[in-house]
């Protein structure tokens, strides 16, 4: 049998995949993806629109959090293959420290390929490669080995250890990632955050709604494949997963599913394009 790591580790070949497949077809602007994938398979327009509406709006709250603070920090938990530190980075709207953190066999092999690529490595100048080549560190990026599960036990301190300053004004992103975390553990991660830093700001991404037909579906798919959203049954809703927000630490919460989102906030002229 498969280890069950293995297959929530390989959810982030289908994020990236996703990723190039709007890119390809103009919804998302971004030349970094392709450093960690060269060719993309072709996805359903309904998968590309929702990739550039999650992007979209994930951006815009980025680039709020980086223009609002003189020091800030990006703390990126399952960050994957995601090439959003080095698009920052490229049109120079980064925040002071930009931190990832994934399982060692996802950091090992993107701190090789970051290393190995001419642009990626000229936005990273010097580097510093540590714990037998997964874990890997620059002035502003940080890439991290860590298990998620043991965040407050061994993460939080090793983040500190590199100068991770609690005092900073933080945000933390979650894309498609808390869902795959046993709720007990994804909660104390949420109210780990709340208590370590003075100022923290929260960006969850995560699949709601199992009971709707298309919701059954996705379960269904999955569940073929061997992987289990273990957050779904605990967070079904809009209203649960703000509840949980609170619940843990934070002060407030705002949360929309994706077709408020696309209807109410993407600019008409994006939709016309
Ligand atoms: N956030 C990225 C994105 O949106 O492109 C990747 C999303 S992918 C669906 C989920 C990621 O979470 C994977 O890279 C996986 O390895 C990571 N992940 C899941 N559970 C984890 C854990 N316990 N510790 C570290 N990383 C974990």
């Amino acid at each position: 049998m498969q280890d069950p790591d293995e297959t929530i580790r390989g959810t982030n070949d289908d994020a990236l995949q996703s990723k190039l497949s709007a890119i390809n077809a103009g919804y998302i602007d971004d030349k970094y993806a392709s450093v960690f994938l060269k060719r993309g398979e072709k996805r359903a327009p309904i998968i590309n629109r929702g990739t550039f509406t999650r992007t979209y709006s994930i951006d815009h709250l980025i680039s709020k959090f980086i223009e609002k603070h003189e020091r800030s920090q990006i703390l990126s938990i399952g960050a994957g293959s995601d090439s959003r530190y080095f698009c920052l980075k490229d049109r120079n709207q980064q925040p002071t420290r930009y931190i990832e953190i994934d399982f060692p066999q996802i950091t090992g092999k993107k701190a090789m390929t970051v290393c190995k690529n001419k642009q990626t490595k000229a936005l990273l100048g010097e580097v510093s490669i540590e714990n037998g080549g997964l874990d890997l560190y620059s002035e502003d990026y940080c890439l991290i080995a860590g298990d998620l599960r043991e965040f407050k036990s061994k993460i939080l301190l090793q983040l500190l250890s590199k100068g991770v300053d609690t005092s900073v004004p933080t945000l933390v992103l979650s894309e498609c990632v808390m869902i795959y975390l046993d709720p007990t553990v994804s909660d104390m991660l949420i109210q780990t955050i709340a208590e370590s830093f003075k100022e923290s700001y929260f960006i969850s991404f995560e699949q709601i709604l199992p009971n709707d037909a298309f919701g059954g579906q996705m379960l269904h798919n999955l569940k073929l494949r061997g992987i289990e959203l273990l957050g779904i049954s605990a967070y079904p809703t809009i209203d649960s997963q703000i509840q949980r927000f609170i619940d843990h630490g934070f002060k407030s919460c705002i949360a929309h599913d994706m077709n408020t989102l696309y209807e109410r906030y993407v600019p008409i002229a994006e939709k016309q394009r």
